[in-house]
């Protein structure tokens, strides 16, 4: 008999119930309480619960998320799809569900969508050491623990970037995960990008003329991730289209071949809404509900929309931050490389030196401060455009109103006091 064997043995002899030893294991020691010794199993098992130590050996993810949280509810979906594949081929996989809820209603409501284990709603005294353990600071989250007591912060990552290629979450798989990646990325072309094997155009406003993707080479393209239902998409739209225009104008006006290009990639739901989404728009998309998009979208790991990714002439990717860089910059931010930025931040950081250090804003009563990155700035959302911003800005250092320098509504002191505080 060889070492393993003997491991092999051990393992046995814990799952097959020598008490005292399960009683201490890792499992038990986090996920029961002084009287109990089990989880609630799902709703629709018969059995309403499971031993804890049915656990050992499995791989475990330790899911806090609330229902009341759409982020939540928008990963518990994914989380769903990749554990039900899991258990459908047979993978040694368990997920502990650790509720944020508000209350039982709220709690059993939630818990009736998971095909997963649950820790009752009403031992606050282990959700709260777990929370504590594992510094959970924001919902959803995602630990997951490893049969050799290692332990994975980043689940909830690892779940949207990788789905069930994620399993078994070890070290390896995960840098075998890495590799591939890198080695996509530095492969890719817009050909590899955009077509599929059955399609290798991109329709044009008129909806019926195709354009092959083979005509983008050698132009600078954003690939616009956006759909009609989300309002973030509203505001921003209109905003690209604007300076969509403007830099295919002055490219026009320098000559020389050089060319810029929008892709629409719809996340709307249906034909209709992408319809009239995309009639408002002058550049040109991929078909509505392509299976390219999903691709695309976990390849760039789009997290959140509007988003705009930009691939240089050479088909390679510039940056995902088209979205801030045209907020931040408008048109100049073209061609968005970090030669480009260079150049821009230290414009801006002269230009900075120029504006008054504080101001008042037509929109806010106290006085506005001029912050930088250095300097008690840092990212934040404009309360006059609500768009992103970072680096320089006007801030109440009261009560935290922040704008862009370029947001920036000047008034006198008295006319900004009689602005209802907000
Ligand atoms: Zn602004
Ligand atoms: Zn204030």
């Amino acid at each position: 008999m060889d070492l393993d064997d003997n491991s092999r043995n051990l393992v046995q002899a814990l799952t097959n119930g020598d008490p005292e030893k399960i009683s201490t294991s890792r499992f038990s020691s986090l996920l029961a309480s002084k009287d109990r010794d089990y989880l609630l199993s799902s709703t629709t098992q018969d059995d309403q619960q499971v031993k804890i130590s049915d656990l050992e050996g499995k791989a475990i993810g330790l899911y806090f998320s609330a229902n009341w949280y759409p982020p939540c509810r928008n990963f518990n979906e994914v989380l769903i799809g990749v554990y039900e594949q899991l258990k459908s081929n047979g993978s040694n996989f368990e997920i502990v569900f650790v509720s944020s809820d508000e209350d039982l209603s709220a709690f059993n409501s939630y818990r009736e969508s998971m095909p997963w284990l649950s820790i009752p709603f009403s031992d606050l005294e282990t959700k709260k050491a777990l929370n504590r353990k594992f510094e959970v600071e924001g919902i959803p989250y995602l630990i997951i623990l490893q049969p050799d007591g290692s332990t994975l912060h980043d689940g909830v990552e690892l779940i949207y970037r990788y789905g069930i290629e994620a399993f078994p979450f070890t070290e390896e798989k995960l840098e075998e995960l890495r590799r591939e990646e890198r080695i996509k990325h530095e492969s890719q072309t817009l050909t590899n990008l955009l077509t599929n094997p059955g399609r290798d155009y991109l329709l044009d406003q008129t909806m019926a003329r195709k354009v092959p993707v083979d005509s983008l080479i050698g132009k600078t393209v954003g690939l616009y991730f956006s759909a009609q239902w989300c309002i973030p998409c509203a505001k921003f739209t209109p905003k690209l289209i604007s300076i969509y225009h403007k830099i295919k104008r002055s490219l026009e006006g320098k000559g020389g071949g050089e060319d810029f290009e929008i892709v629409f990639v719809s996340n709307d739901r249906d034909q209709s809404s992408f319809d009239s989404y995309y009639g408002t728009m002058p550049w040109l998309a991929l078909p509505s509900g392509d299976p390219i998009i999903r691709t695309l979208a976990k390849y760039f790991d789009v997290q959140g929309i509007p988003c705009l990714i930009i691939i240089d002439p050479d088909g390679k990717t510039v940056t995902k931050q088209g979205r801030n860089l045209i907020n931040l910059y408008q048109e100049n931010a073209y061609p968005f490389t970090c030669a480009k930025l260079e150049l821009l931040e230290k414009e801006m950081e002269e230009e900075a030196k120029r504006l008054p250090r504080s101001n008042y804003h037509a929109g806010h009563r106290h006085e506005l401060t001029l912050v930088s990155e250095g300097n008690g700035g840092g990212p934040f959302i404009c309360c006059d455009c609500d768009e992103q911003g970072s680096g320089w800005a006007y801030q109440c250092l009261g009560c935290g109103y922040e704008v862009h320098p370029r947001c920036m509504r000047a008034v006198d002191p008295a006319t900004a006091a009689s602005v209802q505080h907000t």
